[in-house]
C-alpha cells in the first residue's frame, strides 16, 4: 500500500476510521527506518546510524468508555477486540500493539478503552521496522487519550519492552528510538548505552539512499535473532572471566578481541568479531559523513554486509544476490542488508545520476535470478513520529 498525495491527508485517514468506528479520532504517524550501518550492535550497547524513510504507519484513535480495545488493521484486514482487564499475548499481529498498551497501563497511564484503526505503507516484515513504527504511533495515540505526556526516551523504552516481553523478540532500542528522535535530512548517530545521540547532516544531492526489498522473509528470523543475542551474552560472560570490567561487547576493543580470540569458541568468536568491528565501522562512518566522504562510507557499508554474512551469519541467498547485483552496477558506493537479516531489505548508496539505471537493472536482474519482483523505495531522510493535525 502506498498513499497517493491526495490520500495522505487527515480527512482521508478519518474517513477510513469511520468505515469501522464512530467517534472523532486523532491521527498519529510514524515512519520506517533504514539503518545505514551498525547491524546487531544496539542490543550489545553499541553504536548505530539509522535514517528515516518517507513511508508511514498511521494510527487513527478515539476513546471508548467500556474498557475495551478494538483494533482494526487495514493491512491484516482484521478487527480484533480485547478486554482491557485481560491483555495477554495471543501469538498474532496484535501482540506488538497490545503489548504497548499493557506497558503503558503498567506505567499508570490509565484510560477506559479505545478504537484503533491502523493503516501502514511500510512493508510488514521487510526489515524497515513496521513493528516499531506501529508501536510508537500507538504509544503516542494512547498518551493523547490519557491526556498526558512522557519523556521521549521513555516512550522508546516502553515500546522496546513491549516487543521484548509481550512479543518475545529480544530486540534493541534503535528502531523505536530513531522513529521518535529522527530528523529531516539527517542520520541519527546513537549510542545505545547512554542514549546520547547526534543528528548528522546527510547531503543527498549527489548521493541517494535507495532501499531494495527482496520480498522474502525467512521463518528463521525471530529465533535466530534471539540466538545471536544469547551468543553475544555468552561472549561477554567469557570475557568477564578475564576482564571483570567488560559488561557488554561495547566494552571490547578490536585489539583486546584479537589478544583473547583463542580463548573463545569459534562461533562466539565470529559473533563477537562482527559486533566489535561493526562498532568501529559506525564511528568511522560518522567521521566520513562529517567530511562528506561518501566513498568511504560506501566501503564501510560493504564491509558491514560482508561481516553480517560471514561472521554474524544473518544474511541469506536473496540478500546476497541483491547486494552482489548492486555492487556490480555503476555509481553504487555501497550495499548491505539492513534490519535483522534473513530477508527484508538492502540499503544502497547510489550516485544520483545513476539511480534510474540502478533501479532498472536491479529490478530486472534480481527477478531473473530469483523469480521475485523487488520493491524499491527512495526518499530524503524524514523527521520522526508526529501527530497529523
Ligand atoms: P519489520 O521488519 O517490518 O519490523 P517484524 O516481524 O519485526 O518486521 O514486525 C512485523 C509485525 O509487526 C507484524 O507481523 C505485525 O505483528 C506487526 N505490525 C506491523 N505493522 C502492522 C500493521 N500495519 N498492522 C498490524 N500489525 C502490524
Ligand atoms: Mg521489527
Amino acid at each position: 500500500m502506498n498513499y497517493s498525495k491526495e490520500n495522505n491527508t487527515k480527512e482521508y485517514f478519518i474517513s477510513e476510521f469511520h468505515k469501522h468506528f464512530d467517534g472523532t479520532p486523532r491521527i498519529f504517524r510514524a515512519p520506517a527506518r533504514i539503518n545505514l550501518i551498525g547491524g546487531h550492535t544496539d542490543y550489545n550497547e553499541g553504536f548505530v546510524l539509522p535514517v528515516l524513510l518517507e513511508r508511514y504507519t498511521t494510527v487513527a484513535i478515539a476513546p471508548r468508555d467500556d474498557n475495551e480495545l478494538h483494533i482494526w488493521s487495514e493491512n491484516m484486514n482484521e478487527l480484533l477486540t480485547f478486554s482491557m482487564d485481560n491483555l495477554k499475548p495471543r501469538g498474532i499481529w496484535s501482540d506488538y500493539i497490545v503489548g504497548v498498551v499493557k506497558e503503558l497501563i503498567e506505567e499508570n497511564f490509565l484510560f477506559s478503552g479505545a478504537n484503533v484503526c491502523i493503516m501502514s505503507e511500510i512493508p510488514i516484515g521487510g526489515g524497515l521496522s513496521s513493528s516499531a513504527a506501529v508501536e510508537v504511533a500507538i504509544a503516542n495515540g494512547i498518551l493523547s487519550l490519557v491526556g498526558d505526556s512522557m519523556d521521549k526516551c521513555d516512550i522508546a523504552r516502553v515500546c522496546q519492552r513491549a516487543e521484548n516481553k509481550f512479543v518475545g523478540m529480544q530486540s534493541g532500542i534503535m528502531d523505536q528510538f530513531v522513529i521518535i528522535h529522527g530528523k529531516e535530512k539527517h542520520a541519527l548517530f546513537l549510542d545505545c548505552r547512554s542514549l546520547e545521540f547526534e543528528h548528522i547532516p546527510l547531503l543527498t544531492n549527489n548521493i541517494r539512499i535507495v532501499v531494495c526489498n527482496t520480498k522474502i522473509k525467512h521463518e528463521l528470523a525471530a529465533s535466530a535473532y534471539n540466538e545471536r543475542k544469547a551468543e553475544c551474552q555468552e561472549g561477554v560472560r567469557l570475557f568477564k572471566g578475564i576482564c571483570p570490567g567488560i559488561n557488554a561487547l561495547r566494552d571490547v576493543s578490536l585489539r583486546r578481541l584479537t589478544e583473547l580470540k583463542n580463548t573463545l569458541p569459534e562461533v562466539i568468536r565470529k559473533r563477537c568479531y562482527h559486533v566489535v568491528s561493526e562498532n568501529e565501522r559506525v564511528i568511522k562512518s560518522v567521521k566520513a559523513l562529517k567530511q562528506n566522504q561518501y566513498a568511504v562510507l560506501g566501503q564501510l557499508i560493504n564491509e558491514s554486509h560482508d561481516s553480517l554474512r560471514d561472521n554474524y551469519e544473518v544474511s541469506c541467498h536473496e540478500l546476497n544476490t541483491m547486494v552482489d547485483i548492486a555492487r556490480s552496477l555503476p555509481g553504487v558506493l555501497g550495499s548491505r542488508l539492513t534490519g535483522g537479516g534473513f530477508g527484508g531489505c538492502t540499503v544502497n548508496l547510489v550516485e544520483s545520476e545513476h539511480v534510474d539505471n540502478f533501479i532498472r537493472e536491479i529490478s530486472s536482474r534480481y527477478e531473473e535470478k530469483t523469480g521475485l519482483q523487488p520493491e524499491i523505495y527512495i526518499s530524503e531522510p524524514v523527521g520522526g513520529a508526529y501527530e497529523l493535525v
